[in-house]
């Protein structure tokens, strides 16, 4: 016998799927804006007071705003997702059509937004639900915000200025559910406690005034790339360590509180070497590897604009390049001060090497890290909730990535977050042949159900 609101539930995920609501594609914006409105339509049914709010930013797709209950005895549990996804088309290799839903024998359902981020959307509704159809509003142990985007995956563009210019329509947040990140793995049921930040700086060098060939020049001038490989090689050791000057000062140390999580983390080492393709680490332990990725801070070399770098030989020398390097930020670095320590350290080597180049250092773009604090309510009420639902403790798992809209909303709604892993880590949230398994959709409901009411008590 199948259980008829598991089949509501895949039923309203497969619609979801359906609208292929992808924010990288502007053509795709009715989609987008369909998909909005069969939430909003979805919500209003459960008798939310909600809209549609368009974004500040032009051309972004608009965010849903919802809320229910405003009892003041009540805590307000806000619940954030978002409705877009990523690009996806069958000729990308996958075995079923991204945008219809396809339920396999593996207990999966395949299909793009699946995991990220619809299925969690499905989760909340029903949680939601469920409690409503127990005894309406009044008999709701929370009151509730629903808070969604639609351009998570093209960086949040007008995220925290639409949030702020509506920041009045909620009434007091007391918790933030971030529903937005998968188990750490495929057997344990997680929740997030930590994003990194980031600073994004580019190093420009101007030579000559335009590009020359080295037949003409090699040996006469002093060539940007020159200059910028040794930039380059002053910002980090071969060993991962951050040369730039005072960028540990402000990184948390490890306390024995913290230290303990890591001692109890599920997290496969080989799999992650056979994931890359290689068997070396910088270092060769899991709990170093884990902290290395989630809280210690890290420097990335990703690219050179205006280089050389297509097959073959070409003896191009470039007048101008621009070094692209980003930084992984923790608690509590300061992601401007870190971009200023950085430009500042990189304008002291570049002065060393007595260059007649020109250097002009840029910030990019900067993002604030995340960091939760494992034993206020939220947590524990989580704990006590995925205890009780799968019988396992939970991974307290953190990113190596950013969501600097966690830490925003956490300073704007004055209260502190958690993120809910729905899916599994092998789900393929960005990937060809993304999807879910039908036991963590309902999981994850029951779940959301038993913490709004562990909350309630
Ligand atoms: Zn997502």
């Amino acid at each position: 016998m199948e259980d008829p609101v598991q089949q509501d539930m895949i039923e309203f995920l497969g619609k979801l799927v359906a609208m292929p609501s992808i924010s990288a594609e502007s053509d795709r914006a009715p989609d987008s804006l369909k998909t909005a409105e069969f939430i909003r339509d979805a919500y209003a049914n459960l008798g939310f007071e909600i809209k549609i709010v368009d974004n500040a930013m032009a051309g972004k797709n608009p965010l849903i705003m919802g809320k229910l209950g405003n009892d003041a005895s009540k805590k307000t549990l806000m619940y954030y997702s978002h409705y877009d996804v990523q690009p996806a088309s069958y000729s990308d290799g996958w075995s079923t059509e991204p945008f219809e839903m396809t339920p396999q024998d593996d207990g999966y359902l395949y299909g793009r937004g699946t995991n990220d981020d619809k299925g969690p959307i499905v989760a909340t509704y029903y949680a939601i639900k469920k409690l409503l159809d127990e005894g309406g509003v009044s008999s709701l142990p929370v009151n509730l915000a629903i808070l969604y985007e639609g351009e998570e995956e093209s960086s949040s563009g007008g995220f925290e200025d639409t949030v702020q210019q509506h920041r009045d329509f909620y009434d007091t947040i007391d918790g933030i559910m971030i529903l937005d990140t998968s188990w750490f793995s495929d057997h344990r049921p997680s929740v997030d406690y930590g994003f990194r930040g980031m600073s994004y700086m580019a190093i420009e060098i101007r030579g000559p005034k335009k590009d020359q060939h080295s037949g003409l020049v090699g040996g006469t001038i002093r060539e940007p790339m020159t200059d910028l490989s040794h930039i380059f090689s002053k910002l980090i050791t071969l060993e991962g360590k951050v040369l730039v000057d005072g960028f540990y000062d402000d990184v948390l140390p490890l306390e024995a509180k913290e230290q303990a999580l890591y001692d109890d983390i599920e997290f496969d080492l080989q799999g992650y070497k056979d994931y890359l393709g290689r068997d070396s680490l910088l270092h060769d332990d899991a709990t170093t590897t884990l902290m290395n990725m989630w809280r210690n801070p890290a420097l990335s070399i990703h690219g050179i604009e205006g280089a050389f770098y297509g097959p073959g030989g070409k003896t191009v020398v470039p007048g101008k390049v621009i070094g692209k390097v980003s930084m992984r930020l923790v608690p509590n670095q300061d992601p401007v001060k870190i971009a200023e320590l950085f430009t500042k350290y990189v304008e002291k080597v570049f002065a060393e090497m007595k260059s007649p180049n020109e250097l002009i250092v840029h910030t990019h773009g900067t993002g604030d890290w995340w960091y939760g604090q494992i034993d206020n309510f939220l947590f524990e009420s989580a704990k006590t909730a995925i205890e009780d639902y799968w019988d396992m403790t939970p991974n307290y798992a953190r990113s190596g990535g950013s969501i600097p809209i966690i830490p925003f909303m956490e300073k704007l709604f004055s209260a502190p977050a958690i993120g809910m892993g729905t899916g599994q880590s092998s789900d393929g949230a960005h990937s060809q042949n993304e999807r879910i398994r039908v036991k963590n959709l309902v999981g994850a409901k029951e779940v959301l159900y038993r913490i709004m009411k562990l909350i309630g008590n």
